[in-house]
């Protein structure tokens, strides 16, 4: 098969060749490895140009029509374009697309509906929350008082009447739900019902599921919360970036928040391939895309379980598996990261709900199909993708084996090019 996208750095190569080669090392390990981290995707050529143009030269401090500096009429096209085709994508009153990445998108927003000190409600970052969803290392948890929600011991999933008989005794200002490894569908409406009975701001970061959102194959927060964070370089495919979609009513509180509140000039090359990317999924294959998505998220944990894998809540609605490899395979989370890393396959440690072991070196690994999907996989190179990981994983400390792994690994993949 032909490579979808031939990159060009010619200039680059003659002008320095040590970035150069780091850059094309890590192309060819992008395109020679399996990539499972849910967090992670493959833009574009599009996207790659848009953000490697000269839109990088420009200060454009303040909004549309509202600069702080001259010469911004292209500026405003492009984040114009970005703002309609997001607010057509999700159904948005508001957006601001200058967020510069998702731990800055939700600062911008506690920032705008809770004054310093505030108590908010946050999934705990060991059960698949954010670290910017209350965690104490983060300002999350420094800047105002979390008190955080966690998941059912028995089910491993959100337990919605807990959450609401929490909400109750905390009376937070702020709930937020949509988390970084929770692999089950999140019950958005029973989340506003919460908020609308204590009197809280009712806020989603849908940062992963974003692609699953825009194009309805997981329920879709943006037109009923009050506000919804995003990164746009996730399962969105786009440049790496946030966005922040609201209310009309809170439209001049969030804008404020993000500049002057805390940001400087937007990062108008990024805010063009976010143009860019939106304009994508608003093509009828990105649905095809996202479905195709959790279909072959589905295939892989049946496979997985077949052979034995413990999924954390059994199974998965979304894009990504949690897996307690401690008690599947008898390997630490960091173990069976590394192993699979050997073996030219790309995940991450991950705590799993009630872990006893410590987040450095947690029991389980996340792993997610985003960019095994948009490079055209189906479910049965699911099929063959997880014997992989199962036989890396029982040679986990046999470096030949591993190693063997990795050429077959290099070979399977040579049959779904992307860049050249
Ligand atoms: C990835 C992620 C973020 C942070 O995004 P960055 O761009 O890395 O700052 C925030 N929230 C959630 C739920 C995420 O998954």
């Amino acid at each position: 098969m032909e490579a979808k996208y031939e990159m060009h750095l010619d200039y680059l190569k003659k002008q320095d060749e040590v970035v150069y080669d780091a850059i094309e090392a890590e192309k060819k390990r992008q395109m020679e490895g399996i990539e499972l981290i849910a967090s992670e995707n493959l833009v574009s050529q599009s996207v790659l140009e848009a953000m490697g143009s000269v839109l990088t030269n420009k200060y454009s401090e303040g909004y549309p029509g509202k600069r702080y500096y001259g010469g911004n009429e292209q500026i405003d096209v492009v984040e114009n374009l970005a703002i309609d085709r997001a607010k057509k994508l999700f159904g948005a009153e508001h957006v601001n697309v200058q967020a510069l990445s998702g731990s800055p998108a939700n600062m911008a927003v506690y920032y705008a509906l809770m004054d310093l000190g505030d108590t908010f409600m946050g999934l705990k970052l060991t059960e698949g929350g954010h670290l910017t969803h209350g965690h104490p290392v983060n300002f999350s948890g420094k800047h105002y008082n979390c008190v955080q929600y966690g998941v059912d011991k028995k089910t491993e999933m959100l337990d919605y009447d807990a959450i609401e008989k929490q909400a109750k005794e905390v009376k937070p200002k702020l709930i937020l739900s949509g988390y970084t490894a929770y692999p089950r569908a999140i019950d958005f409406k029973r989340f506003r019902e919460i908020c609308d009975n204590v009197g809280a701001f009712c806020v989603a970061d849908i940062a992963h599921i974003a692609g699953l959102c825009a194009v309805g194959v997981h329920e879709n927060p943006v037109p009923y919360f009050d506000a919804v964070t995003t990164t746009t370089h996730k399962t969105l495919r786009g440049p790496r970036g946030a966005m922040i979609m609201c209310k009309e009513e809170f439209a001049e509180k969030i804008d404020k928040a993000v500049f002057p509140g805390l940001q400087g000039g937007p990062h108008d090359h990024i805010t063009a391939a976010r143009a860019v990317a939106f304009g994508e999924a608003l093509q009828p294959d990105f649905k095809d895309y996202a479905v195709q998505i959790v279909k072959n998220a589905k295939a892989m944990a049946e496979e997985l379980m077949a052979n034995g894998i413990r999924l954390v809540t059994g199974g998965t609605d979304n894009h990504l598996l949690l897996v307690d490899i401690f008690q599947s395979k008898a390997l630490t989370g960091k173990e069976a990261e590394h192993a699979l890393e050997l073996a030219g396959i790309y995940c991450n440690k991950n705590t799993i709900p009630f872990d006893t072991r410590s987040p450095w070196n947690p029991s389980g690994i996340r792993i997610g199909t985003p960019v095994l999907t948009t490079r055209g996989m189906k479910e049965s190179e699911m099929k063959e993708v997880s014997s992989f990981i199962i036989k890396a994983l029982d040679n986990s400390k046999e470096e030949a084996k591993l190693a063997e792994i990795k050429k077959n690994v290099k070979e399977f993949c040579k049959q779904f090019p992307f860049y050249k």
